[in-house]
């Protein structure tokens, strides 16, 4: 039989496997301390069992430590399926953490159960990042029961703390370990479109401000003794939309195409109408296009501000609140072109490269250099009450993921 055969049939066959090891990782709560959970630590002991009971010979840990949860640790895992190459390796990521429920009225199943209805798995985690993840272990685990050999080292990595930074997760093992080769390819299914039509292979830098003008109180009815921080706050706000024209450089794989600079949050100053305020603070969100430097950007928001500086008579402090500038994956690279063809083969469809705001896991692997593409055909339940997958999506998925590691 044709090994794509051979794979689609397992994985079509082991169906309700999928929806078992589902209803396992789901009824474990894997919440970061963050967000008053206790870690991912027991969920990854429950997958460890169950990956070792199917034959999952090589697995390695990389926990980093933190105090903060009752057992210290919050696991990092890398299953490897050695391939018919060492040198090239493919790695799928998702993530073992979810976010709380939220409001549980808002659920007609309980979070933690998953009740199976209509095609598609209700529960916490089941999308966000279970259906990935099961996706993954099953495609990986169709090549070990069938006896086929990858063609690429197929590495497994489930990380923790996705959802809160991922400081104990991704991040911890990019700067603590030399795990990755610096030709490995990633996929990591965490985002997409309902029709699995959406790969994402760059996004915005992302930069957010803060601005405190100092200038000096006094009455209200006295203007002349004082320097307003509202109003030379004020034009320096009005002066930013200027940010548009200096970087107004387009590119159609994002929405919108262009650069944007917000101003969003206003601290509250004085609390009575009839003093001017000697302190005045705003935010701002700035999401940049890869081909244009952050640092760039400061420069000219830096000299804006020393302009009004001059003109109001005020000081203006600037702090950096984040910065995570960004490396996109070439539109051309074999890994997004590989993905196309995969897909093309379970989904019939033409999938589009594209960039997305920013703020993705992907990034971190992206500013490493690493090709990665953020994919998966789902109906974007995430963080939602009454998340779910659609089980046919799971299957296909892994149908893909299959198809990448035959490749
Ligand atoms: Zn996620």
């Amino acid at each position: 039989m044709d090994k794509r055969m051979q794979l689609f049939n397992f994985i079509e066959e082991k169906f309700d496997h999928m929806i078992e090891l589902q209803n396992i990782l789901t009824s474990i709560p894997a919440i970061g301390p963050e967000n008053g959970g206790e870690g991912e630590f027991k969920k990854a002991q429950e997958l460890l069992k169950w990956l070792r009971e199917q034959g999952f010979l090589n697995i390695e840990t990389f926990d980093a430590p933190d105090d903060r949860v009752p057992s210290a640790k919050r696991p990092n895992i890398v299953v490897t399926i050695p391939g018919k190459s060492e040198e090239r390796v493919f790695w799928i990521m998702t993530h073992l953490d979810i976010v709380p429920p939220g409001e549980k009225s808002l659920w007609d199943t309980e979070p933690y159960t998953t009740v199976v209805k209509d095609g598609k798995i209700y529960g916490r985690g089941t999308e966000d990042n279970q259906q990935g993840m099961v996706a993954s272990i099953f495609a990986a685990l169709a090549f070990l029961k069938e006896g086929i050999t990858p063609a690429p080292t197929v590495k497994l990595l489930f990380v923790s703390d996705e959802e809160t930074g991922s400081n104990y997760g991704i991040k911890y093992i990019l700067n603590n370990y030399s795990i990755f080769g610096k030709n490995d390819k990633f996929l990591v299914p965490d985002g997409g479109f309902p029709d699995g039509s959406m790969i994402e292979i760059a996004e915005k830098s992302i930069l957010w401000l803060k601005f405190n003008t100092h200038g000096k109180q006094c009455h209200a009815a006295r203007p002349e003794l004082g320097i307003n921080a509202f109003v030379a706050g004020s034009e320096i706000v009005t002066r930013f939309a200027k940010l548009y024209e200096k970087f107004g450089i387009s590119n159609s794989l994002f929405t919108p195409p262009y650069s944007t600079f917000t101003p969003t949050r206003k601290e509250e100053n004085v609390p009575n109408i009839n003093t001017i305020p000697g302190e005045d603070v705003f935010y701002m969100d700035c999401r940049v296009l890869p081909s244009i430097k952050v640092d760039d950007v400061l420069k000219e928001i830096d000299r804006i501000t020393e302009e009004i500086e001059k003109k109001q008579g005020v000081k203006v402090e600037r702090k950096t609140v984040q910065k995570v500038e960004s490396l996109p994956t070439p539109r051309d690279s074999p890994l997004v072109k590989a993905l196309e063809n995969a897909i093309k083969e379970v989904y019939q469809i033409e999938a589009k490269p594209i960039g997305v705001g920013g703020g993705t896991v992907g990034a971190y692997l992206r500013n490493e250099g690493f090709h990665t593409v953020v994919w998966s055909k789902i109906d974007d339940t995430a963080h939602m009450p009454n998340e779910y997958c659609v089980i046919e999506n799971m299957i296909g998925d892994s149908k893909v993921m299959a198809l990448m590691m035959l490749g």
